[in-house]
């Protein structure tokens, strides 16, 4: 696995579709990346039609008290990226070069920011929902810059990557009826490019004993659907996740069904890196050298 992914990270990055920065997980995107993201983003945008969602998007980094209320710190504390700053006066700011100078750790004299960054294109969405949704519930399309600390050979696990979502928010019927609909949109997108895919039960990778008994009971009740497809890694990897959230969101952040009930929400989850890394992998590395089929389906 280590040697396939050294090698295809070393071919992405030789000829410019990622730009390596000696992190791992860390990239640039040059021209060629971009525009298969960008095609396969028009693709998301028009299966999505049908839900006429409401289009918002959101920075890449969110208010620390939403973060803390999604309750991400205690179910994946080790994937966390948190935003400091300097807020000393003149002599902190001395001691701060000195250590830097002395190439000691110059980031203990920095201080929370008050914002942190987002980890899921979704989360920012959901404390402006507060209150009565109306019947039928509603539908948003955000797309935006994700960052998990996973640093990791295989280029399909970037720490910092893009997630095009659209969710729902509503009853409890609604969510799972548009995280099942999503499923078979997926499906039939990702499929219709020649991408060898499958839907498959999946879980979060929630952090520690209690977050096994978490994994569990989310798999055991099928709340995370995933399609999936060879990337780089032996199993196949996830390049879109559908997930139902149940209360999750609308109990911390007060949102109500249209009858007032506690809402229920769902997401569908677009991993616009992965995506474009597995038809890079299966159709291989020249766009321009594509099947017909898929070109004309990218850039019709
Ligand atoms: P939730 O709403 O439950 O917090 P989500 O749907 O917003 O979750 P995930 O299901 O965790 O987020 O991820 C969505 C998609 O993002 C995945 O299917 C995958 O394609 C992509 N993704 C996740 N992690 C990475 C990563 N480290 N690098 C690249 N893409 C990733
Ligand atoms: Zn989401």
């Amino acid at each position: 696995m280590t040697d396939a992914a050294v090698a295809f990270r070393d071919e992405l990055v030789g000829r410019g579709l990622l730009v390596a920065t000696g992190v791992d997980g860390l990239y640039g995107r040059g021209e060629q990346f971009e525009a298969v993201v960008e095609a396969v983003d028009r693709l998301v945008v028009e299966a999505a039609r049908a839900d006429a969602p409401t289009v918002l998007r959101f920075p890449p980094v969110m208010p620390r008290w939403v973060f803390e209320r999604t309750d991400y710190l205690r179910s994946f504390p080790n994937l966390t990226g948190a935003v400091q700053t300097f807020a000393g006066d003149d002599k902190a700011h001395a001691a701060l070069l000195a250590e830097l100078e002395g190439g000691g750790d110059w980031s203990t004299h920095l201080e929370p920011a008050g914002v942190v960054l987002c980890p899921a294109a979704c989360h920012p969405l959901y404390p402006m929902l507060t209150g009565r949704q109306p019947e039928g519930g509603r539908y948003f399309d955000v797309y935006g810059y994700c960052f998990r600390h996973e640093p990791a050979i295989d280029p399909a696990r970037m720490q910092a990557f893009r997630m095009h979502e659209i969710v729902y928010v509503g009853d409890p019927d609604g969510a799972q009826a548009h995280r099942d609909r999503w499923v078979d949109r997926g499906l039939e997108l990702l499929g219709g490019l020649g991408l060898a895919v499958e839907a498959v039960v999946a879980n979060d990778p929630f952090f520690g004993r209690v977050g096994r008994m978490l994994a569990a009971n989310q798999r055991d009740e099928a709340l995370k659907l995933e399609v999936v497809t060879p990337v780089v890694a032996e199993g196949p990897t996830a390049i879109m996740s559908a997930n139902c959230h149940r209360d999750h969101f609308g109990i911390p952040f007060a949102i109500e069904s249209s009858t007032g009930e506690v809402a229920h929400s769902a997401c569908v989850g677009f991993g616009m890196e992965r995506i474009t890394l597995a038809l890079l992998h299966t159709h291989g590395l020249d766009a321009a050298a594509w099947p017909a089929a898929v070109r004309s389906t990218l850039w019709p």
